[in-house]
């Protein structure tokens, strides 16, 4: 089979589960807030968790661009789902599968890649936000492993997660060049968590603090380098923004379908609201935007999946397919009218939804900031 067949039937399989499985339950899990088990488990029984690893560590031997469909069509059901997914196949576990040894392997990653145990990610300190030279959890040296003192925050998956992939501070002198991974597991002595935060959108993905109290772990958890944390992020950093885009595109086709849709019915002033000029215009700019996404994003994952650097049009992917959800939502409100602002139709969610994206893989003044950067500015 060619590799686009591949890609469209995969998508295809995947947007047949979206709209069998989990359309029809959207609306209760982001009112109920909990951690979707039973869609979580399904995603892992059809290999998606496992789809950007080797059949060798018990994924399913897939690649990024597959990857990034998955996530674009969770997204257009529930951005939640699609958001924590995507945090199992790759910031939790992409550590552990590039560094951990086989034990570990067979202790946490085949049994993540199964939907068995959780992984989360976690960079983000009440200091240190987009400025990571400052993270101040510490990692010291002592003769049998590590030893992990300090709190994270806004770690998804955090109040369940099994194993933690974290990143530490070992020299604050050193700020970037000091930074190190340590893997975490749950269950060591002197870890623990905050209740789950509540939040405006997103909200069956679970967040909190995580906490670490002379963690003691052995040495073979030191995930990569000593000092060379930000080399480790540097590896899967283009891909975490292509995704990223691809949750945008996923609500952004979710937002333009429900519009299209909602501008046939409604009946204004004798006709349908879409047979209006300034609505097709908004329907049109949401169209001509969502294949301008589309193109930037599915090139980033070609290139990724070749092997080739691309963070820089990653960075632009992820900027220019985000800034065009969050316009299309904000667009479906007004399409919707006063229905936009009522809790009954997705389109709040939507709205509510869209807001996550402008943090995680990097703020939008920090990839403006970057974008600008190649050109000497
Ligand atoms: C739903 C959700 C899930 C998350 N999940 C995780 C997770 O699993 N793990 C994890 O580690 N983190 C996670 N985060 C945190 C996320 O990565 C951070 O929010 C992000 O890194 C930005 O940090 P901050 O929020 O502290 O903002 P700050 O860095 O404090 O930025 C505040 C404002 O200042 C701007 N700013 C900062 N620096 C500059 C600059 N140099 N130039 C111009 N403007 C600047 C920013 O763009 C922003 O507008 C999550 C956040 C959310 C909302």
């Amino acid at each position: 089979m060619l590799r686009s067949d591949i890609e469209k039937l995969h998508r295809k399989i995947m947007a047949r589960f979206v709209d069998e499985e989990v359309i029809p339950v959207a609306r209760e899990l982001d009112e109920k807030g909990e951690f979707p088990s039973d869609l979580f488990k399904k995603l892992a029984d059809m290999g998606i968790l496992g789809i950007r690893y080797p059949k060798k560590v018990g994924g399913s031997g897939g690649n990024t661009t597959l990857y990034c469909i998955a996530m674009e069509e969770l997204a257009r059901g529930l951005m939640s789902l699609g958001a924590l997914t995507a945090m199992q196949c790759l910031m939790a576990t992409n550590g552990l599968y590039l560094y951990g040894t086989k034990e570990m392997h067979d202790e946490y990653l085949r049994p993540a890649l199964r939907g068995e145990k959780i992984g989360a990610f976690q960079l983000t300190e009440p200091e240190a936000g987009s400025d990571l030279g400052n993270v101040r959890t510490s990692a010291t040296k002592v003769e049998d492993g590590w030893v992990i003192n300090g709190m994270k925050t806004w770690s998804t998956s955090g109040p369940y997660g099994d194993f933690h992939t974290v990143l530490c501070q070992t020299d604050p002198a050193k700020k970037l060049k000091g930074l190190m991974f340590v893997f975490v597991p749950a269950d060591t002595p002197g870890f623990s968590h905050s209740k789950k935060f509540e939040t405006l959108g997103t909200r069956t993905s679970a967040l909190s603090e995580i906490y670490f109290n002379n963690c003691h772990v052995p040495p073979e958890y030191m995930l990569g380098e000593m000092g060379r944390g930000l080399d480790v992020l540097l590896t899967i950093l283009a891909e975490i923004r292509v995704m990223t885009a691809c949750l945008a595109l996923g609500l952004h086709r979710a937002a333009m379908d429900d519009s299209i849709r909602y501008c046939k019915e409604r009946v204004q002033f004798g006709r349908p609201i879409g047979k209006y000029q300034l609505i097709q215009a908004k329907i049109a700019n949401m169209a001509v935007n969502l294949e301008a996404g589309h193109l930037m994003s599915y090139k980033v994952t070609h290139l990724i999946d070749n092997k080739i650097p691309c963070l820089n049009e990653a960075s632009m992917a992820k900027y220019f397919a985000t800034e065009s959800a969050c316009k299309a939502v904000d667009e479906a409100t007004r399409i919707y009218g006063a229905y936009g602002y009522s809790m009954e139709y997705a389109v709040q969610r939507y709205y509510r939804d869209s807001r996550f994206l402008l943090y995680g893989g990097g703020t939008h003044e920090v990839l403006q900031t970057t974008i600008a950067r190649q050109f000497g500015i």
